[in-house]
């Protein structure tokens, strides 16, 4: 059987010396760089390109991680190109754009691999922090909180850190192994405390928490796959795209995927579970939209990059139910059509499409149970949890947040930019405190 480094070749590749030589020898170094302004992290990328070039790779990592401690992980799964390299200027004389996301990836990866050292940290400030949840946006925000002496303890429920860049980013864009070597490298560096397999879930936790730490960060992300509340959707063969995805990335091999699979959704992470199944073996892949191609949410290239697999787009239809008998055996479809910009389903268009496998990725729950445990904080009518911008505070002032929580699900980018702000926040909350 295929491994997953086997299976899922990744997209960008780690460069030699030469590739990287030529490749930052073709940067102009512009003034104001408009790949910078189009980071989230405003690493500053024709600083990092010219040390590359220069042949000061230490140098370069370094600029990367001042500006985003989560500077290899990112460089390989950011959506670079409608961030850094779309914004480069080669797209407007229609030249190549320069390969920022695997020259960040050529420096910060020989600093893991060197064990460089970057950042002192000072002594023990006396003061603790507890952040809930090891993604991104609460490693950022622990990084950002140990530069100023705290002491900084990290609580994960599942058993191993990164979040989504481990569990829930298509394998193809980044592996677990780099995922977890760069958390390794920051909790060796900033000497942060995680503690696996312990879930903050009830009031009981929230308490102890608060009376052992001066601040909180919510790192807490999303939850499950949302249900989309039609017949049949419980029948073995109807699973979400996040279990999907982690299935593949932490159990690889263990299920054999299905010959025909239907995907619901338009968005990045449907075209994700699409590409994987079909890279996977699966002989027909569907993604299903109830709108019209160009109303996916999902990046011109992620759906390009479907379709290069064998993915096909089915477009104006909805799911109405999920048949079988003892499992999924196809999916119940309406059309649909906008009227005035209604989407509205047109009455006796319904039809069968046969399929074994139903993925779902019409979004992720909430935690919305988990946060209404935290007195006095606010949430939006979405659920998302209200935060100070600037600062990363919530209604509840000894409570911070970043990451899907806050932002409903964005990138690793944005949340590794909110982790940071929110260190700072609340290191100025607790001075001011003092
Ligand atoms: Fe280099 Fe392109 Fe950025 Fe200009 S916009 S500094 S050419 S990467």
């Amino acid at each position: 059987m295929l491994d997953n480094e086997k299976r899922f070749p990744q997209l960008k590749p780690l460069m030699n010396n030469s590739e990287a030589y030529y490749e930052s020898s073709r940067c102009l170094f512009c003034y104001n760089a408009p790949c910078m302004l189009a980071c989230p992290t405003a690493i500053d990328i024709p600083l990092f390109i010219r040390q590359i070039n220069n042949g000061n790779l230490t140098g370069a990592a370094k600029t990367i991680y001042q500006s985003n401690y989560l500077g290899n992980t990112c460089g390989k799964v950011c959506p670079t190109e409608v961030l850094c390299e779309g914004a480069c200027v080669f797209n407007k004389v229609n030249i190549k754009a320069l390969e920022i996301g695997r020259l960040q990836n050529f420096a910060t990866n020989n600093a893991i691999l060197t064990q460089q050292k970057f950042f002192e940290i000072p002594d023990f400030n006396g003061k603790s922090v507890a952040v809930i949840g090891a993604g991104p946006a609460g490693i950022s925000c622990a990084c950002e909180l140990r530069l100023a002496g705290y002491n900084v303890d990290i609580f994960e429920a599942k058993s191993n850190p990164s979040g989504l860049a481990l569990h829930g980013v298509a394998p193809y864009k980044i592996t677990n192994k780099e995922a977890l070597m760069e958390v390794e490298f920051l909790r060796e560096q900033f000497g942060f405390k995680i503690f696996y397999n312990k879930r903050i879930a009830n009031k009981e936790d929230i308490k102890q928490l608060e009376s052992n730490y001066d601040a909180i960060f919510l790192g807490i992300g999303l939850g499950n796959s949302a249900e989309i509340k039609i017949k049949g959707e419980d029948k073995p063969g109807c699973i979400g795209a996040t279990e999907f995805i982690e299935q593949i990335k932490t159990k690889p091999g263990t299920k054999p995927i299905a010959k025909r699979v239907i995907v619901l959704g338009g968005g990045n992470t449907a075209m994700d579970a699409a590409s994987e199944s079909a890279r996977l073996g699966a002989e027909k892949v569907i993604v299903a939209y109830r709108r019209s191609e160009s109303e996916m949410k999902a990046y011109y290239f992620e759906y390009d990059l479907a379709k290069v697999t064998g993915v096909e787009g089915l477009f104006n239809v909805a799911p109405i139910e999920i048949v079988g008998e003892s499992a999924v055996e196809g999916v119940k479809f309406i059309r649909t059509e906008t009227i005035t910009g209604k989407l509205i389903n047109i009455p006796g268009s319904e039809f069968v499409l046969d399929c074994e496998l139903v993925i779902k990725a019409t979004g992720q729950m909430k935690q919305t149970s988990m946060i209404a445990n935290i007195q006095g904080l606010t949430m939006d009518e979405t659920g998302r949890v209200s935060i100070n911008q600037s600062s990363g505070q919530t209604s509840n002032p000894k409570y911070f947040a970043g990451g899907d929580a806050v932002n409903g699900g964005a990138e690793v980018v944005n949340a590794a930019a909110e982790g940071k702000i929110a260190g700072k926040g609340i290191h100025a909350y607790l001075t001011k405190l003092a």
